[in-house]
């Protein structure tokens, strides 16, 4: 009896002592594998730091995910075919044949005088707050020569698309009106007066090496529709245009009427001396290119309702303005 007994003793130990050893080896494997799983996390992703989570991310664009390349190129080809969307003023009808294209007037950036020239002024915070509204609205700003391009195929630009002039060759063009400019990544064309002008011929340069077309406005700003004398029409179109172009190194693809006043002789004298278009002045964002040498540009106000309206072929004068 007694023998049975150790017997019975001797095979529960037996037993006891299995499950522990068996309980030792899973909880060993178990700490090595989690041990392991760690290691392998930390090799792929490097210490972890507060440094790491706040550092910009600099993976390439190339080595980003497939899908954010391309949600990138769907943005794109938004932007490309917005032409037709997104207008805070309903379009006016646009006229047959024609291409769409505002052209924006503009003359003074600067604080505005309390005399009958305000309306010749945008202060420089208004100006501001229309780039900036041209830019939310994904609008480009076109040189005469895409312009003149575009006018060629006689077709609207599937990109919203706008000119963005200057007239006189104010001072206050380069301090307020070019930086904004460049903040926005916007080109402005600055018709100017070769001979009378507030610009110094080193901002001309900086500007014109920044992106911004200059292109004359006239020797002297004369009033051109009486004169037929060529001599002096050369001076004014002509010797202007080779003035400037030696000043900036550019070559003037536009000229801009002082007054908004041509004649036939004018018109002619352009069209054999290089010149790819001409801008007067209108009510009209609808161009020809058979219209190429009295085009069409529409006088920007200090006012937002009024700007939107131009965008939209709409003529609209903001009033409480003396004329
Ligand atoms: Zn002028």
């Amino acid at each position: 009896m007694a023998n049975t007994l150790d017997a019975k003793k001797d095979r529960y130990n037996l037993v006891t002592v299995f499950f522990l050893i068996a309980a030792l080896v899973i909880f060993g494997v178990s700490i090595i594998f989690s041990g392991s799983l760690l290691l392998t996390g930390y090799l792929k992703q490097g210490p972890s730091s507060n440094q790491s989570d706040n550092s910009p991310d600099t993976t390439s664009i190339a080595s980003r995910p497939l899908t954010d390349n391309i949600a990138q190129h769907s943005l794109s080809t938004a932007i490309e075919n917005n032409f037709g969307i997104d207008y805070d003023v309903p379009p006016e009808p646009q006229a047959a044949n024609t291409v769409r294209i505002p052209v924006l007037t503009y003359h003074h950036i600067d604080t505005l005088p309390n005399s009958n020239s305000r309306d010749y002024y945008v202060s420089p915070k208004m100006f501001d707050e229309q780039m900036k509204y041209l830019s939310d609205k994904n609008y480009r700003s076109l040189t005469p020569k895409e312009f003149y391009d575009q006018l060629k195929t006689g077709k609207n630009p599937t990109h919203k698309s706008v000119m963005i002039t200057f007239d006189d060759g104010n001072v206050d063009n380069y301090k307020n009106a070019y930086p904004i400019l460049l903040k926005y990544g916007f080109v402005g064309v600055f018709y100017v007066p070769s001979n009378k002008r507030g610009m110094t011929n080193s901002q001309l340069q900086e500007m014109a090496n920044h992106g911004m077309i200059i292109d004359p406005h006239g020797k002297t700003h004369m009033m051109l529709s009486k004169v037929t004398d060529s001599g002096t029409l050369y001076q004014e179109l002509v010797a202007s245009k080779i003035n400037l172009q030696n000043v900036t190194g550019q070559i003037s693809n536009s000229f801009c009427y002082p007054g908004c006043e041509y004649n036939g002789y004018v018109t002619s004298m352009l069209a054999s001396n290089g010149y790819l278009l001409a801008f007067s002045c209108g009510k009209s964002i609808d161009h020809k290119l058979g219209s190429r040498l009295v085009l069409s540009r529409m006088h920007v106000y200090n006012d937002m309702q009024d700007f939107k309206s131009i965008l939209s072929g709409k003529w609209y004068y903001p009033g409480g303005y003396s004329s």
